[in-house]
């Protein structure tokens, strides 16, 4: 009784539809429709331009050629975020896609330098992360997979145009069967015996009928929303953000191969390089600050000379309360938003594909795949969800009202855990499937102000000396390779250029 689907229905065309579209075309049975209905009308939001390292997962998986890739996309690489202004005014640090050196006899880099740290030495933890020392000096090349190399131990993920990948994925997935309808959705039809969606009508009349629906219309959430009404949870009193100005400027070199996240009075500016143009934007809340404000805020710190008239977009940070319910799910805007401080909506998009293609079902709906699906994706949203508000709580900055809110706000006990067990021992419990591991977190901790109590005991396994040279060996290797590698300006010209 395997019942198969045999017709599957995206609804939208922005980085969500077409991811899915992409996915799906690689993975689903050959006899298995599937459509793509977009409005070019209604068009895209055309902002998320910056990702995490997974993302080099889904475009290999899907089959993209990376250089190719990146000239269609107009990408540069990423090598982590730096961080201006956060934990308090006058700070900055760097948020690398990598550890801050190998453990070492099973004892983890941060417990080397901390132990290192006890005996007196004040080198930053960061000048032990290759990833945020070549983006610094802005180079790039990408890492040696050998374990025994000094350039293995960090990873990369991309800036691009989110307009562009978009059509670099639809000409993808169009070529492995896809097809596309532009049209707009004036009606959603539900079966009257059990509420399943049955059709959509679209505005000429037609009717285009599925098994399954994958709602990928944006903010608006057609289907999941509209249809289904599925409810949204809010999560603002843990993330005020709600508000962003963006705008793209011309571009400004060097080319550097990470973003740069400045906090602001009532939010904070993003920067974000790509061969083309630079992104700007500014993320705020407004209940510090007025929409007036936070354009003049950003128009007084652009990099590079505006392209175009700022766009305002407003959001509620929450999730959707069922990404999967009855014979839909939902990726993307439609499925909630977490703002983009760590860009992770594109990677939330990927995470969910992955996830139903895992739990791919047939035409006999099952609770139990629904519900273990929606436990399973909660859990990830909520955990990247911690991470993004430990930037906000981890802070002593006097010149907002957002700032001084964030101190004393309430944090989920998850977090608190989290922080607790840092601050006393520098360890951090992650899970197989977290987007965020432990380099990641002791970099925003250790970034904002916080050094544990304590090492973890089982580093005085090493002498002092032999501690003491290892570091110094560490720092060393760090150096010739950073200034053996070529300019990220350079590497995407000589890499990624035609054949
Ligand atoms: P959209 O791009 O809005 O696409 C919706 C689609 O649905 C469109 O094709 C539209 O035509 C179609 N549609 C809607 N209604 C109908 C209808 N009635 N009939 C037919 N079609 C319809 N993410 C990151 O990972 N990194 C970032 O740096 C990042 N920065 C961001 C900054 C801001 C300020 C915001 C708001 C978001 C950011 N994101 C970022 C998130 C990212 O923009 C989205 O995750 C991504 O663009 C996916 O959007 P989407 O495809 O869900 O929606």
């Amino acid at each position: 009784m395997q019942n198969p689907i045999s017709r599957i229905i995206i609804v939208g065309g922005g980085t969500a539809g077409w991811m899915s579209a992409a996915a799906l075309s690689v993975a689903v049975p050959k006899e298995v429709e599937v459509l793509l209905i977009e409005s070019e009308e209604i068009g895209i939001i055309g902002v998320g331009e910056a990702t995490v390292p997974a993302i080099r997962f889904f475009n290999d998986h899907i089959g993209l050629n990376e250089a190719e890739f990146v000239r269609a996309t107009e990408a540069t690489f990423k090598l982590g975020i730096e961080f201006r202004g956060w934990g308090h005014e006058t700070n900055r640090y760097f948020h690398g896609f990598g550890d801050f050196g190998d453990d070492h006899q099973a004892i983890s880099a941060y417990a080397l330098w901390r132990r290192l740290r006890s005996l007196g030495d004040q080198t930053p933890l960061e000048a032990f992360s290759l990833s945020a020392q070549l983006a610094l000096a802005d180079r790039f090349f990408p890492p040696n997979p050998d374990p025994r190399s000094p350039m293995h131990n960090y990873n990369y993920a991309f800036h691009f145009d989110a307009s562009l990948y978009a059509r670099f994925l639809r000409r993808h997935a169009e070529a492995r069967g896809v097809k596309r309808l532009n049209a707009k959705i004036s009606g959603v039809n539900l079966r009257s015996e059990d509420g399943f969606i049955e059709s959509v009508t679209l505005e000429d009349g037609r009717v285009e009928a599925a098994d399954f629906f994958i709602d990928c219309s944006g903010f608006r959430g057609l289907l999941i929303e509209g249809a289904l009404k599925t409810g949204y949870t809010d999560w603002s009193h843990y993330l005020p953000v709600d508000r962003a100005w963006a705008v793209p400027c011309e571009r400004t070199d060097p080319l550097q191969p990470y973003t740069v996240s400045t906090a602001r009075e009532a939010g904070w500016q993003w920067r974000i390089p790509l061969q083309h143009r630079t992104g700007n934007g500014h993320v705020f809340s407004s209940n510090f600050t007025d929409e007036q404000s936070a354009l003049d805020t950003l128009m007084a710190n652009l990099d590079g000379a505006p392209l175009k008239d700022p766009m305002l977009i407003r959001f509620t940070t929450g999730y959707r309360n069922k990404f999967w319910n009855k014979n839909c799910i939902c990726t993307g805007l439609a499925s909630g938003f977490i703002e983009p401080l760590e860009s992770t909506s594109i990677n939330f998009i990927q995470n969910l594909i992955v996830r139903f293609l895992e739990f791919y079902p047939s035409r006999s709906h099952s609770q139990a795949i629904e519900d273990e699906f929606n436990r399973m994706v909660l859990r990830e949203y909520e955990r990247v969800r911690d991470f993004i508000i430990l930037h906000y709580r981890l802070n002593t900055r006097q010149d907002g009202e957002l700032w001084r809110y964030c101190v004393d706000m309430p944090i989920p006990d998850s977090l608190q855990t989290r922080m607790d067990l840092f601050a006393h021992c520098g360890r951090v419990i992650t899970e197989d499937r977290d987007t965020f591991k432990l380099p990641s977190w002791t970099a925003i901790f250790n970034g904002q102000g916080v050094v544990s109590d304590i090492y973890d005991p089982l580093a005085d396994r090493l002498g002092e000396f032999e501690l003491r040279s290892l570091m110094r060996q560490r720092l060393a290797e760090i150096e010739k390779v950073t200034q053996q590698l070529p300019s990220h300006a350079e590497f995407i010209a000589r890499h990624c250029a035609s054949e």
